[in-house]
């Protein structure tokens, strides 16, 4: 049987390359895609053997484009993970619109960008995975974040809506909300703030990347065909919603 295709957006670095990681060694073909750090992804395509595909999640041709040459070069996309996403914080009554609009296009506009692309075909054929990572706060909001949180919460409408459209058509829609993660995302946060919100997360540390990454990988799997429209926390208990 021929492997089936995973789309990882922004899945060349981070929780993403967990992801891809993660899904390459249950025998998918990944396709990663980034938007600016070429060395990053080079070096990922290095060391993985993944494919990596360069461009914006939040543009709505590019996505088109992008998927078209995707499923051009590895076949028809079985799995989507809209992973890519970004934050602008600061708080609201400093914020510029350009600051709302890039987080929401990113994060959330995305998650259309890519599903418009790939849900047809997954109908056609009858089965397809999309899970979408959208975050602890945007379940419990976060202070300088109206933006990133308003997002990361449209995700999770965003998979209800899409579960409900495709659950007859054999696809499931899931959205996973990590916690704080140890990436380079959290790794541009000062050490004070990092152990203030360690302080706050009964675990009493950080996630891992790959903790996400197992999460996507059992959804994206035959085992996981019961799960539609969920909301998976991931947090180590800092918030239980
Ligand atoms: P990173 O900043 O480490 O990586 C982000 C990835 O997204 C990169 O591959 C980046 O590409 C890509 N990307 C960013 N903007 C675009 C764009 N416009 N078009 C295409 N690709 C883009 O992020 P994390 O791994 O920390 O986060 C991954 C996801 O998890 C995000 O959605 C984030 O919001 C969410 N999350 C993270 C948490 C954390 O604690 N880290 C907690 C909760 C949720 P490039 O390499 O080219 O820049």
């Amino acid at each position: 049987m021929s492997k089936k295709v995973a789309v990882v957006t922004g899945g060349t670095r981070g929780i993403g390359a967990s992801i891809s990681k993660a899904l390459l060694a249950d025998g998918y073909l990944v396709a990663a895609t980034y938007h600016g750090n070429d060395a990053a992804a080079e070096a990922f395509k290095a060391e993985t053997g993944a494919s990596v595909f360069k461009f914006d999640v939040a543009d709505y041709a590019a996505c088109t484009a992008g998927v078209a040459a995707i499923e051009k070069e590895l076949g028809p996309v079985s799995v989507l993970v809209n992973n890519a996403g970004i934050t602008k914080d600061c708080m609201l009554h400093k914020m510029e619109p350009d600051a709302w609009h890039v987080v929401m296009e990113t994060n959330l506009t995305s998650c259309f960008n890519m599903c418009r692309a790939i849900v047809t075909g997954m109908r056609e054929r009858n089965f397809g995975r999309v899970i979408n990572i959208s975050s602890i706060n945007g379940q419990k909001g976060q202070l300088g974040q109206t933006n990133y949180a308003a997002a990361k919460a449209g995700i999770i409408g965003f998979s209800k809506a899409l579960a409900l459209e495709s659950a007859a058509k054999g696809i499931t829609v899931n959205a996973i909300c990590p916690g704080y993660i140890a990436t380079e995302m959290t790794g541009n946060m000062r050490q004070e703030v990092l152990d203030s919100i360690i302080r706050t997360i009964p675990v009493a540390r950080m996630g891992k990347p790959e903790e996400i990454a197992d999460i996507v990988a059992f959804l994206a799997s035959e085992k996981a065909a019961f799960i539609t429209g969920a909301t998976i926390t991931a947090n180590g208990g800092q918030y239980m919603a």
